[in-house]
This record gives C-alpha cells, structure tokens and sequence, in this order.
C-alpha cells in the first residue's frame, strides 16, 4: 500500500509547522517566511510551496462540473544531444540494453544520464534547448488550444538525469470537443518555436505520452504522480546532493560550462552577465505553472484557486489569528484549502479507490 504510506506521511504535516529557518523582516518590521522552494534550504517553506501547489493542481480537477470534462496526462520531452547511458532505478524490472552494450542495474547509478561519449555530446544544443523551452511550451499550448478553445492546463517541469527538463502537463478539456489521448500528443509534440535567442528552430524530443482519465474515475491516481512530480519541484538542479559520483559530476561541470558560455538573450555578453539562467543548465522557466483566469477563461483552477490568493488567504488567517489572541479567543482551524491538504488528499484517495499506477 505505499498509495496510503505516501498520503498519510506525517513529515509533510510537521516539516510545514517547524516554521521558515530564515525568516526575513520586512521594512515595515513583520517577518515574512523566506518563500524558498528548495528544500535543501528551507524544508518549511518548501512544504509550503508544494502545497500551495498541489492545491492548485487538485482544485483543476475535482472543484468543478468534472464529468463535463476530459483530462489528459501529457509529458513532453527533450530531443536527444548524445547517447547517455540507461540505468533503471530500480531492480524491479529487467531494463533495456544500454548503448553502451551492458545491460545495467540499479546499483550503477555512478552512470546514469552520463554521456556514452562526452566527446561528441552536444552540451551547447542541450543548455540551448533548456533556455529555449519556454518559448516551446508557449507555442505548444497555443497550438493546442487553437484546436480545443477549451483546453486549461497545470505543468511541472522536471528534471531528467541528463540534465535536460521535461514537462508533465495535466490538460482538461471540454468533452465535446475533447480529442484522443494520441491526437493530443502530435499535436503537442509536433509544435515547434524559434528560439529568441539565435532564430535556431526548437522542437519536443520523439518520446511523449498522453493518457486519458475521469477525474470521476481514476482521478486520484494522477494526482498522486503529480505530487511525486512536484516533489522534483524542491531541488533546485537535476541533482541536488553533495555526493556525486565522478561521471556524473563530469556531466554536470560540462554542462554548466556550456551554461555558462551561451547567450541567454540576444544582447547577453556572458562574461560578465548576471542572469541565473547561466546557473541552472539553461533553465529559465518557473518549474510549476498553470493557466490563468482571464475574462473569457476558467483557467486550471475552477475556484480561481493562485499562489497570490494563498498568500492572501493565509495572511488574512494570521492576522485574524493574532486579533482572536488578543481577545484569548484562538480559532483552532485555518482555512480550508490550505492547512488540510493532508487530510483531503486522503479523503479523495480513499474515496476514489485508489490503485498504483
Ligand atoms: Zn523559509
Ligand atoms: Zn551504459
Ligand atoms: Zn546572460
């Protein structure tokens, strides 16, 4: 049963109340919470952002008319720069035969999204297409949604072990007009932008899938594997431990060279630029988004549910709190749809029959 370990993990619960390590204090003397997403340097406020998140997610599924709708589970990636070797994580299944010739276990993970040959790998293109996915995403949506006018959407963006974002994107449409799971596949995958940048052409990677599903039917399966993918969403790079293997590390120094060099704008001078995106392999995208509310649109979350009205949600709690002590009348209950995300995650897994995916 590790669907009920995972919902009713106590840690989250407790990591959110330890409180932010580094809280900051405002000019006008409040402290506010650092905001980190990384956990590695605030568990607290990275529970907070992952939260925040998955609420949003689950309030584009199960907080409207849902049997008005289809929902898909797209993931999009990257093309290929190079041959890198393919290790399993786990020793369950008998993987496939590595470029390499040997058949890997888990136990080599020293190798896993290593360059077979670092020598002809194409670091520049992988760092290019990192900066470069954005504008992609922007253009796949838009192609989308010129064909279902209906369509919203929440994405994470995750890292693969070589080094190269992927996307999962939750997509729901209106059922009328709603396509097959491959339909909306190619027509995602076969987007392509030009990069803003150098004018070079971007495409998605051969490799994408879509899967179709009820949120009156297996609802809660997907979102388990969306808070799996956020929990990507706390490390700040592919890897983020200070122990890694010298392959990987190669790898890694590699690509924060080529990182380094690229352009990350039409006039960038990278020697002396100081844009982050040089940091983080090319990256510049916000890790987690989903389609906003506007005058003719729903947007993902049928309760117009943003990590602007969980702030305010919550500051409002605080402040009504701190009223309510001075009054020694403490409510003992924050408000719904942020502090019980543990309790309802359950609720929706155990109402919904859950089975692994
Ligand atoms: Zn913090
Ligand atoms: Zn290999
Ligand atoms: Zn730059």
């Amino acid at each position: 049963m590790r669907a009920q370990a995972h919902a009713d993990d106590p840690s989250a619960a407790e990591v959110l109340a330890r409180g932010c390590l580094f809280p900051v204090r405002t000019v006008t003397g409040v402290w506010v919470r650092c905001g980190t997403r990384i956990k590695s340097r605030c568990p607290s406020c990275a529970e907070l952002y992952r939260g925040d998140w998955a609420a949003i997610a689950r309030s584009g599924v199960f907080d409207g008319p849902v049997e008005q709708y289809r929902f898909y589970l797209l993931t999009l990636t990257a093309p290929s720069f190079g041959g890198v070797h393919r290790v399993p994580r786990d020793s369950g299944r008998k993987p496939p035969r590595c470029g390499c010739g040997s058949t890997h276990t888990s136990g080599d993970s020293a190798l896993r999204g290593v360059p077979l040959d670092p020598s002809s790998y194409d670091y520049a293109g992988q760092v290019a297409w990192n900066r470069d996915a954005g504008v992609l995403w922007d253009r796949t949506r838009r192609r989308m949604r010129d064909r279902w006018d209906s369509l919203e959407y929440f994405i994470v963006r995750e890292w693969q072990d070589r080094g190269v974002l992927h996307i999962h994107a939750v997509v729901r449409i209106v059922r009328t007009e709603a396509p097959s799971p491959d339909a909306l596949r190619d027509a995602a995958r076969t987007a392509t932008a030009f990069s803003k940048v150098d004018g070079a052409s971007v495409e998605w990677g051969a490799q994408a899938k879509c899967d179709a599903f009820r949120a009156d039917g297996d609802g809660a399966k997907t979102i388990w594997y969306l808070s799996k993918a956020l929990n990507y969403v706390l490390k700040d790079v592919a890897t983020d431990s200070g122990d890694v293997p010298v392959h990987v590390w190669r790898h890694q120094v590699a690509l924060s060279d080529a990182a380094r060099r690229m352009r990350c704008s039409p006039d960038c001078d990278p020697q002396d630029c100081g844009s982050l995106v040089h940091k983080r392999y090319g990256s510049r995208s916000q890790v987690v988004s989903a389609s906003r509310r506007t005058k003719h649109r729903t947007g993902w979350s049928f309760t117009g549910l943003t990590r602007t009205v969980q702030r305010r949600l919550r500051r409002e709690w605080w402040e009504s709190r701190l009223r309510d002590e001075a009054a020694e009348d403490v409510p003992a209950v924050p408000p719904a749809p942020l502090e019980d995300l543990a309790a309802r995650s359950r609720r929706e897994l155990i109402a919904r029959g859950w089975s692994a995916p």
